[in-house]
């Protein structure tokens, strides 16, 4: 065994396998892999092979389409067959709801390039003969079907076996026995790590280790959000009618899926596998997977079964007469969003995790791409932020993972409503003033732990969502929330703010090195500035004020935590000349704006809030009501006259209700994260995650006033360099989107030119309340982006004509912001 490896890949399921040989595929051939028993010996070896190209996440379609792609060349590449049945994939409808599902999910298809049909019940029967397309109660008659027509079901040991040999041909190293025991780290900064057979040192660790994640995490000092719950599938007998079918020259079945009814069905040796995600299915091994569980399974729980099979069987009738041969009952690794984890490590260098796959079959292949790509350029080629496992924060506690894997589980097969807001686990984080907004009628979502309120139900309205495709219950409150802001007094709760304090003599050269714009150097100015990738893409964004000399505020989006903070406390010089301490909890933030918002919170505090004394775009540290020490930031997200008010969160009962107090008079409310949303588009205004990411650079997404290309240098300058004397690609636009009834873009939506080829993206979209349209914003290529160009935007399945507007179609002088 070597005793020096680049690369030390701990855990020989496929994933693990896959990362090494994209090493491999990079160039870097000094990398090994260790294995506690057997390659597959995990969840790899009794998986389904099934290849779902669908999923409903950017990132994760990008990276299924990659595999799908890699499995297809994998054996004319490494001399191993990996019984890859291209059988196609049907995903069957019953319900409209469903049908606007695959809608959504096909601008999403068509924005990364993945092929797919929407087809009718007549053209299901034709690819499957043996389906019934049903009408009765308990069998409802089929609407539609979403068919992919180029994936289909793989054998798991055998892709790894290629895999394998693709890596060991190029030089990797794979010792299978070895157990990874401890992590240490030594002086040289490389990794030591204590195995079974003896130590390797390693530079980088990739931790790929299943069912494993938490326990080795834990050896590491990491909580790893991924929990395994059980998942089954019955291997049936052959069947009778599925042989005479395919004798009488029938091809190879399409992979079954009726989402209605939660279960999968492929042909297996002329029979059937049928996989249901069942209710009350378990979570596993959330202290760690005991000794005892080798190679093993659990035993089968037919109980939680029959309702799927009955389903199945009243679909596909040829099941009733096969008998069952088999139940696979095996632990499936979770995250609670149901993505799996790949990226760095946070708080330790060089450790990456590749865990919390559940569809890991499908996802190997370009998660060991983009894994290997990160370690070897220091970057990803995609915008990873969907699976970078810093989406997590500290809240992810045991039982918080075992309720929400749970739950995530079980409803895989669920629509997945855009606003969607699940259950489980909550409330468990929440702002100071969740019981008042609670009494005011919020009615709530959760993003990174925290309850947020979506909107605010008035007396007699129900507290309710109903989550749709189209505008749902919540549109009109959600709209007269929005016209509250832009014509009297508003409150939004963002408290959930990522916060930070950097301090001390080189607070100023440190930030300024890692953002694209210039941080202030006056005390009482603040600035909105990105933080880029090497490739120039905008991976984080902040506003930078500056509280006093050496000392800076520095707030990022609230679900930015771990990935910011990871970020700054990794880039922080070893000299001991700046300090930074991530402050989230200890300040509370209410946006208070409107046009009247001068006038409420004049009554809170003697600093003078004319224009002359507190400009738009400046800061001071103010007394409001009793509270001292509040940072009021006079910005925000809506465009309107107003401030942020960030204050030690011991105050927050009392400013509330001093606001609330204080604006009575001016008709002050409530405004939730849907009315901001609204307001926030009116404005062009883009959201970090969404409209801001690693794949666009400041250029592309029309933030060049927040570039200083003279200032010196920054991360992601050369970059931009090289894209100005290029030509940038790509333009941000602003969209009005014509002849809408009830389905607003979302996000995710292709742009099209009139010729119909794709030249964009959306990357949000909702209805602008106060200027009653229908708008987008994202990206298109830069030929069509000047106003008035006449595009097509694609919404749930329907052309709609769109208009480039000019930015900020609401008050585009920001008169209101300076009002
Ligand atoms: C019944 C069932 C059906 C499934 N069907 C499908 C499907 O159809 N399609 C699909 O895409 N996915 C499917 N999956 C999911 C799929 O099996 C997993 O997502 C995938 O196998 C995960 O691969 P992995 O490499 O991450 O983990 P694993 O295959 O579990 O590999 C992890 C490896 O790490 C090793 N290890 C752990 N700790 C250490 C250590 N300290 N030192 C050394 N080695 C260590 C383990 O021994 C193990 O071999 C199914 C899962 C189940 C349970």
């Amino acid at each position: 065994m070597k005793t020096h490896v680049r690369v030390l890949v701990i855990g020989g399921g496929v994933v693990g396998v896959s990362t090494l040989y994209h090493l491999t595929r990079k160039g870097w051939a000094d990398v090994a892999l260790i294995e506690r028993t057997e390659l597959t010996a995990g969840s790899t070896w009794h998986a389904a092979g099934l290849l779902p190209l669908f999923n409903m996440s950017y990132t994760v379609g990008q990276l299924h389409k990659y595999s799908v792609d890699l499995y297809k060349r994998l054996p004319q590449e490494t001399g191993q067959d990996v019984s890859f049945h291209v059988t196609g994939n049907l995903r069957l409808a019953t319900c409209k709801e469903r049908m606007d599902e695959y809608q959504k999910y096909c601008g999403t298809a068509n924005t990364i390039g993945v092929p797919f049909e929407v087809i009718g019940p007549a053209r299901v029967k034709e690819l499957w003969p043996l389906i019934e397309l049903g009408g009765s109660a308990d069998t409802p008659a089929l609407i539609g079907a979403l068919y992919h027509p180029h994936d289909g079901h793989i054998a798991p040991a055998d892709l790894t076996m290629a895999l394998r040999k693709g890596a060991r041909n190029a030089g990797a190293e794979i010792y299978e026995h070895t157990e990874a025991l401890a992590f240490e780290r030594v002086a040289s900064g490389e990794w030591r790590v204590r195995t079974s057979q003896g130590d390797i040192r390693a530079e980088h660790l990739v931790l790929a280790t299943g069912n494993y994640a938490r326990q080795t995490g834990r050896l590491l000092g990491l909580n790893v959000p991924a929990i395994p719950v059980e998942h089954q599938y019955i291997v049936y007998d052959e069947s009778p009618e599925l042989k005479a079918y395919r004798q009488g020259g029938g091809r190879e079945l399409a992979v079954l899926r009726e989402p209605d009814k939660s279960y999968y069905l492929r042909e297996e040796r002329m029979g059937w596998i049928l996989g249901p995600y069942e209710h009350g299915a378990p979570a596993r091994f959330a202290d760690g997977v005991p000794d005892w569980f080798g190679r093993s399974l659990f035993p089968g729980d037919l109980d939680r079964l029959v309702p799927h099979v009955e389903a199945a069987t009243r679909r596909v009738p040829a099941l009733e007469h096969c008998g069952i041969k088999d139940i696979v009952n095996g632990p499936i690794s979770y995250a609670p969003d149901g993505s799996p984890l790949i990226g760095p490590a946070w708080g330790l260098r060089n450790v990456w995790i590749n865990e919390g796959h559940s569809f890991g079959i499908t996802a190997a292949g370009g998660a060991g791409w983009q894994l290997a790509e990160w370690i070897v350029e220091g970057e990803p080629g995609i915008d990873m932020l969907g699976v970078d496992p810093r989406r997590f924060g500290a809240y992810t506690s045991k039982r918080f993972l075992v309720q929400k894997n749970e739950e995530t589980y079980r409803n895989v097969f669920t629509i997945h409503f855009p606003d969607e807001e699940r259950p489980d686990a909550r409330p468990a984080k929440t702002s100071a003033v969740y019981d008042r907004l609670d009494a005011r009628g919020a009615v709530w979502g959760q993003r990174y732990g925290w309850e947020r309120a979506n909107w605010f139900a008035p007396p007699g309205v129900e507290r309710r969502d109903r989550w749709s495709f189209r505008r749902s219950n919540y549109f009109e409150h959600v709209g007269n929330e929005a016209r509250l802001m832009r014509e009297r007094a508003g409150v939004i709760d963002l408290t959930p703010f990522t916060k930070h304090e950097v301090t001390g003599p080189g607070a100023e050269a440190w930030l300024d090195g890692l953002v694209a714009n210039k941080v202030p150097s006056k005390t009482g100015r603040l600035a909105l500035c990105h933080a880029l990738t090497r490739r120039g893409g905008i991976r984080s964004e902040f506003t930078v004020t500056k509280i006093a000399e050496r000392h800076y505020y520095v707030v990022s989006a609230g679900a930015a935590e771990r990935y910011d903070s990871d970020y700054l406390f990794k880039s922080l010089p070893g000299d001991g000349s700046v300090g930074l301490r991530n402050i989230t909890n200890t300040r509370g933030c209410f946006v208070l704006a409107g046009p009247k918002s001068r006038e409420v919170l004049a009554q809170l505090t003697d600093t003078p809030l004319d224009n002359a004394s507190f400009p738009w775009l400046t800061a001071q540290t103010i007394e409001a009501g009793l509270a001292v020490e509040v940072y009021a930031l006079r910005v925000n997200f809506v465009g309107a006259l107003g401030w942020e008010l960030h204050f030690p969160v011991e105050y927050a009962h009392h400013l509330f209700d001093a606001l609330f107090e204080a604006g009575k008079a001016h008709g002050i409310g409530m405004v939730g994260m849907r009315a901001m949303e609204s307001l926030r588009l009116e404005k062009s205004y883009r959201m970090w995650g969404s409209d801001m990411t690693p794949d666009y650079t400041p250029f592309e997404a029309g933030l060049d006033r927040f570039v200083r290309m003279n200032k010196g240098p920054f991360i992601g300058r050369e970059a931009l360099e090289k894209q100005l004397a290029a030509g940038v690609p790509n333009r941000f636009v602003t969209l009005e989107v014509h002849g809408v009834s009830d389905a607003d873009p979302l996000g995710n939506e292709p742009l099209f030119e009139p010729g119909g080829r794709v030249i964009g993206r959306a990357t949000s979209g909702y209805y602008g309340h106060c200027l009653r349209k229908s708008l987008a914003i994202g990206y298109t290529r830069a030929e069509f982006a000047q106003p008035g160009t006449q595009l097509a935007i694609e919404i749930l399945g329907e052309r709609k004509q769109a208009t480039v507007l000019r930015e900020s179609p609401y008050d585009p002088d920001n008169l209101d912001l300076r009002a």
